[in-house]
């Protein structure tokens, strides 16, 4: 098996501020020693609860963080995310990544052209950047004077379409989603899951996703990471940690987490 995406050994300490002057130093450990693994054209589900290093592993993965110790390899090639922003070009032509606050990660004062467009320019993509821009406000299903309007415009079911649009404007290999889906009431919620499975699908995207909602990644995802306290405690096949988890920290997120059947 080749893994479009692999981590070794990932690790992120944080120094927190010292109590007093003669206060030992104390570092919080967000990862620890993580090993990660992502087939191409798979989908990896991260869950566990608020604090456990679900974003700090993302953040890492696609080299928007530095790792105090491990690895990070896409497509074979390692990920240095401390060396200059150009240099990770290459990455983040392959990568697409949404958030989950719809209201914070679009800029107000931009039109949506400007904004689902800027990775074109800002990669240099050599693309008619404008019928693409079109086109991929039409794929996630937003009306076509969409791109002349501004973010406050929009619901939040609809701006997480526009950062979708944005994300995956250059043509990633690897979508990424950050809770993409919690900020959204159900019905809404039900909806952008739908379309960023038909993407998939039809676009042969590489998945990583976290998320809360187990009907989310019970839909979506093939495998799924369990992480606690910055470890990955458990991991397998999506049906398997669902139904038979062998760790009780799992079973007891399972089970505080409402379970919504979702549509197959
Ligand atoms: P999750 O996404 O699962 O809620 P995070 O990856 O955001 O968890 O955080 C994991 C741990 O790392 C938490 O204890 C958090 O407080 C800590 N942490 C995250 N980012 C920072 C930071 N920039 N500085 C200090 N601590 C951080
Ligand atoms: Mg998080």
């Amino acid at each position: 098996m080749t893994a479009l995406l692999s981590a070794r050994g990932l690790t992120r300490r944080y120094r927190m501020p010292r109590a007093g002057l003669f206060a030992p130093v104390r570092e919080t450990i967000a990862l620890d020693d993580a090993d990660v693994d992502v087939r191409a054209g798979s989908t990896l589900g991260v869950i566990g609860e608020s604090g456990s290093g679900k974003s700090t592993l993302v953040r890492l993965l696609l080299g928007l963080d530095t790792p105090t110790a491990g690895s990070v390899t896409f497509d074979g090639r390692a990920v240095d995310a401390a060396a200059s922003a150009r240099s990770l070009h290459w990455l983040r032509r392959e990568t697409g990544i949404v958030f989950q606050d719809p209201y914070a990660s679009l800029d107000p004062r931009m039109r949506v052209d400007r904004i689902v467009g800027e990775p074109l320019w800002a990669l240099d993509v050599d693309v008619d950047r404008r019928a693409r821009v079109r086109e991929v406000l039409d794929d996630v299903g937003l009306p076509s004077d969409a791109g002349e309007r501004y973010p406050h415009e929009f619901s939040g079911g609809q701006r997480q379409r526009i950062a979708l649009a944005r994300a995956l404007v250059h043509r990633p290999r690897l979508l990424v989603g950050d809770e993409p889906l919690s900020a959204l009431d159900v019905t809404v919620r039900a909806q952008v899951l739908e379309l960023i499975r038909e993407l998939r699908v039809r676009d042969g995207l590489t998945l990583v996703m976290v998320s809360h909602d187990i009907g989310v990644v019970q839909n979506l995802c093939d495998e799924v990471v369990v992480m606690k306290d910055g470890r990955i405690v458990e991991e397998g096949p999506t049906e398997k940690v669902l139904l038979q988890p062998q760790v009780a920290y799992t079973r007891r997120l399972l089970a505080s987490i409402p379970v919504i059947d979702p549509p197959r």
